[in-house]
């Protein structure tokens, strides 16, 4: 695969995912410091002079931490929706320079050199979120997280992939008896909260094929999951097809083979 994929970090903690062509390299939220940004390329033998933009899911803190910082430090362009810009730009309480945006539009595709980024809404509570799906000279690759359900828009932008990162945030059982407050669980459990392992497993099933080479489970929950839980709930889905199964990391850049 030409097009290639790292997770920098997935979680409640931080999420920054990586894509490459192995010329440029566009990020898939910041919710790293810049530093560690950089620090975790490095570890996947990426150099992070080659990023070039950087596309923002949804304004929640662990998908834009490092955007104060990255924005006195960097040049990198930011894609987003305008109710996103607005949103973070609040939660920041930062007034981004307009030259810094790219805008998007959930269903439109962009062309950025080439590449075709084509942003689609996903149900999460924030103000209007979306996921991506990135093809660049025929090969596909999606980051999908932070959705409460798998809706039908989804799976459809999630047909004829090579690569596709998918949330796997938490066993429904273990959130049900674990110790976070009754509300938080209503949040995550909601339809605009979390994909569960079963969720993830469901969408799976309606989208496996031949084509689909790799799935990385990302954003699990630290007190909510067991990264063996998310593996054997995907592993059952895709046995048989030969996809290559990896798990993401919170504290750890992770890339899959191939
Ligand atoms: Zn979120
Ligand atoms: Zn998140």
């Amino acid at each position: 695969m030409r097009l290639r994929y790292g997770c920098l970090a997935s979680g409640s903690k931080g999420n920054c995912h990586a894509l490459t062509d192995g010329e440029r390299i566009l990020l898939v939220d910041a919710g790293l410091s810049l530093l560690q940004i950089r620090t975790r390329l490095g570890v996947l033998g990426w150099d992070p002079g080659r990023v070039a933009g950087v596309a923002l899911t949804h304004e929640h803190s662990d998908h834009i931490a490092a955007l104060p910082v990255l924005l006195r430090r960097t040049d990198w362009p930011l894609f987003a929706t305008p109710e996103t810009r607005v949103a973070l730009e609040g939660a920041l309480g930062l007034d981004v320079p307009t030259h810094r945006w790219r805008s998007l539009r959930p269903g439109q595709a962009v062309d950025w050199e080439g590449w075709r980024i084509l942003p689609f809404s996903i149900p999460h509570d924030a103000a209007d979120p979306v996921a991506f799906r990135i093809e660049v000279q025929g090969e596909a690759v999606a980051v999908v997280t932070d959705l409460g359900h798998p809706t039908a828009l989804v799976a459809d932008h999630c047909r004829d992939l090579d690569l596709l990162a998918l949330e796997a945030n938490h066993d429904v059982q273990m959130l049900r008896e674990g110790s976070y407050p009754p509300l938080l669980k209503a949040r995550i459990l909601s339809r605009v909260g979390h994909l569960s392992n079963a969720a993830m497993a469901e969408l799976l099933e309606r989208i496996r094929s031949p084509r689909l080479r790799s799935v990385v489970l990302a954003h699990l929950s630290e007190q909510n999951n067991l990264p063996e839980l998310a593996r054997f709930a995907a592993a059952e889905v895709l046995r048989d097809t030969g996809t290559v199964l990896t798990v993401a990391c919170q504290r750890a850049a992770v890339a899959p083979e191939g």
